[in-house]
């Protein structure tokens, strides 16, 4: 009998899980089944470059079309798991299909959180999640069209400031008096407050959002106290949702996200779960995380496909992201949520500075605004968890590197 890996979900977890496994010298059978109609994808160009330029899926691609059948990599594609029979080890597609698995991984993902507002299924309104998504939005963006963007963090900012590249007028709603209020300090929310205003974006923070109206399809976007917005598109980011709903039905642990050990394993022993959808112990913060996170998505489920087939190593997140807005490339590192100082590196007003964010003088996260080849050095820093001095991390003329040497 052919011993058979099953991964469900598709997407960039999926994708690289996938590759890990033949990497690891895995000779089995390993079957990759997923919902969207296309061979796995990365999801950071889709509210960049596909929103600005006329490129296709192939820029966004894990791999060539090719690579699946060379390296006998089963693809499902448009097929939806339903269920699992743990019992019977298979999981059951819609349609009542059985696909049978020595082992599972579960890269599932996430998707968007929705707006539950009056009118909030009008004709015209856009969540971005898929490919799909962005050729919708893309095709409608255009000079002069109005476009309400709600939500001002990563996906909304990172769609208004494309949208703008393709010449429409842009509104961001936001009800936090803030942007990026879970991922940055207040400070460098301000600071791209300011980038915004100054590419034309009519930023409103602290806004209530009544309702979406129009007669057949969206016109504008009612708020408490303040006067509609005309609006000829409307493209919603507020968050997204893990899709935990098989590993739930199916008895595994789950909160918010599908709880695994730090080798990527369930509470079932042959069922595993990495990338968006999978809430692990994070060393670093000494705390359970669900990352959503590219590099996350790629480095976990790599580690944790290796850890299927080979000796099981924990797997540790580097806690890296980045957003691109405008022509400014935002990296951050760390968890900002308790901290006591924020020490700033270079003059904001350059365009290109970091900051510390220290917590009894230890570095708790490090934000870098087009500054990203320092970001390697602030990590080393940061994962060394000595005190620092922040008269030193604020002085530009001491090189990071060696700081962490003394
Ligand atoms: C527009 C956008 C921009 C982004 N930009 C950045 C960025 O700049 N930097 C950064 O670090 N991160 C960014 N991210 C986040 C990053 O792309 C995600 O963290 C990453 O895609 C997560 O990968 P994943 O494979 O875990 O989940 P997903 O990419 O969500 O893939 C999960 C897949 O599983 C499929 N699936 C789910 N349930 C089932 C089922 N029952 N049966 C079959 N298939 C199923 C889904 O359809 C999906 O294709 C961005 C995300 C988006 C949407």
């Amino acid at each position: 009998m052919t011993d058979t890996i099953v991964i469900v979900g598709a997407g960039h977890a999926g994708g690289r899980a996938a590759q890990a496994l033949r990497q690891a010298g895995f000779a089995g059978r390993v079957v990759l089944i997923g919902e969207e109609k296309y061979p796995p994808y990365e999801r950071p160009p889709l509210s960049k470059e596909l929103i600005v330029t006329d490129a296709g899926l192939e820029k966004a691609r894990l791999h060539d079309p090719a690579y699946y059948e060379q390296h006998k990599i089963e693809l499902m594609l448009g097929a939806q798991a339903e269920a699992i029979d743990r019992a019977g080890k298979a999981v059951i597609l819609a349609g009542g299909a059985r696909v049978p698995y020595d082992r599972l991984m579960l890269t599932t993902g996430a998707r968007v959180r929705k707006l539950p507002i009056p009118g909030a299924d009008l004709p015209g309104i856009f969540y971005l999640r898929d490919f799909d998504d962005t050729q919708a939005i893309r095709a409608r963006l255009r000079e002069g069209v109005r476009a309400v963007v709600i939500g001002g963090g990563f996906i909304g900012l990172e769609t208004a400031a494309s949208a703008r590249k393709r010449g429409a007028a842009v509104t961001v709603l936001e009800a936090a008096d803030r942007l990026m209020g879970r991922a940055v300090a207040p400070e460098i929310g301000a600071w791209f407050a300011e980038l915004h205003k100054r590419h034309g974006v009519d930023l409103r923070l602290g806004v209530r959002i009544k309702a979406i109206e129009g007669d057949g399809k969206v016109e504008r976007v009612a708020l408490d106290g303040a006067e509609p917005i005309p609006a000829d598109l409307v493209v919603i980011g507020i968050g997204i949702v893990p899709n935990v709903e098989l590993a739930a039905l199916a008895g595994l642990a789950v909160e918010n996200g599908i709880v695994v050990d730090e080798f990527g394993r369930t509470s079932d022993p042959a069922i595993f779960a990495a990338g968006d959808c999978a809430l692990q112990p994070n060393a670093f913060t000494g705390r359970r995380l669900r990352l959503e996170s590219y590099q996350n998505a790629q480095d976990q489920a790599m580690a944790v496909a290796r850890n299927m087939v080979g000796e099981p190593k924990a797997y540790e997140d580097s806690l890296w992201v980045w957003s691109d807005q405008h022509d400014v490339n935002l990296q951050m590192t760390g968890v900002p949520l308790a901290y006591d100082k924020l020490v700033w590196r270079g003059d904001p007003a350059s365009g290109a500075f970091m900051v510390f964010y220290l917590q009894n003088g230890r570095i708790v996260a490090v934000n870098t605004v087009n500054l990203g080849r320092e970001m390697k050095p602030a990590q080393r820093l940061m994962q060394s968890r000595k005190v620092f001095d922040p008269a030193q991390l604020a002085d530009p003329t001491l090189r990071l590197l060696k700081l962490g040497k003394e």
